[in-house]
């Protein structure tokens, strides 16, 4: 009798268990429960980074954790192209993981976590190595605003450094010192380039941070053709920059228009 009342107590158990760990690889182990709607966007937001060329298989997009400011969610260690809402981890701004159970890690997450401690009106971040970009983050011409489209350069995009704040490194940023060392540079922009390496790119939501990289690889695939037809060229002024600025929130008509339309093109459905 006592014998089969202990066996129906661990059949009991396993199935909380199970129940518990299927639910945890839907969703990552998180204080507060997160609305699914947004880890779809991260996903999305993967999906159009690679399909616009702006992620290969490396490079990272994470938003700040919607009800707990403390944290922020990005995919294991995965090719953007790949991910998966299975694949969404949550990490606190030190960039420990809440829950690793066994997963890989960006060995640059510490880009993510320093920014969302630098700034609080940032909900989303993206590491990439835009390929167009690299050229500026090695030359002595500042990457500017070319078209309206990319007033968020206004006046020029800065560049960090990592020699001045580590001497010679293999150019990753590997630990939180890194990472708030590239934050100090970004200041309050909403771009800065990593010399010889990529850039890191900033919004108030990810559909923002989505705009502003491809457009940010845009604009300097234009600089270059502009520098390559000669003479003094006219940049956008930081007033005209400042106009458009002032309406470049997630609810921009552009910024609405060109995620519908990248979303469908990344996630294979057809408008
Ligand atoms: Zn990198």
């Amino acid at each position: 009798m006592k014998q089969r009342h202990v066996a129906r107590v661990v059949v009991m158990l396993v199935l909380v268990l199970g129940a518990a760990g299927s639910r945890a690889s839907a969703q990552p182990s998180s204080s507060s429960p997160i609305d699914p709607a947004v880890i779809d966007d991260l996903v999305a937001a993967n999906r159009i980074l690679a399909t616009e060329g702006i992620l290969d298989g490396l490079g990272h997009v994470s938003v700040r954790h919607p009800g707990n400011p403390g944290r922020y969610l990005i995919a294991r260690s995965l090719a953007p192209a790949l991910v998966t809402a299975a694949d969404i981890m949550e990490y606190d701004l030190d960039s420990n993981p809440i829950d690793q159970r066994g997963r890989t890690m960006f060995i640059e997450r510490f880009i993510h976590g320093e920014v969302y401690k630098a700034r609080p009106d940032v909900q989303a971040v993206i590491h990439s190595h835009s390929p167009t970009v690299i050229p500026f983050s090695i030359s002595q011409t500042p990457l500017r605003p070319v078209f309206n489209g990319a007033a968020f350069l206004s006046p020029s995009a800065p560049v960090f450094e990592i020699r001045r704040a580590a001497g010679m490194t293999d150019g990753l940023i590997r630990d939180g010192a890194l990472g708030k060392a590239l934050a100090g540079v970004l200041g309050d922009r909403a771009v800065a380039l990593m010399r010889g390496h990529g850039n890191v790119v900033v919004g108030s939501a990810v559909q923002v941070a989505v705009y502003r990289a491809v457009y940010t690889e845009l604009n300097a695939r234009l600089q270059l053709q502009a520098i390559a037809l000669g003479g003094p060229l006219t940049y956008l002024a930081p007033e005209e920059a400042d106009k458009i600025n002032a309406q470049s929130g997630p609810e921009a008509p552009g910024v609405v228009r060109s995620w519908e339309l990248w979303k469908r093109k990344a996630l294979g459905v057809r408008p």
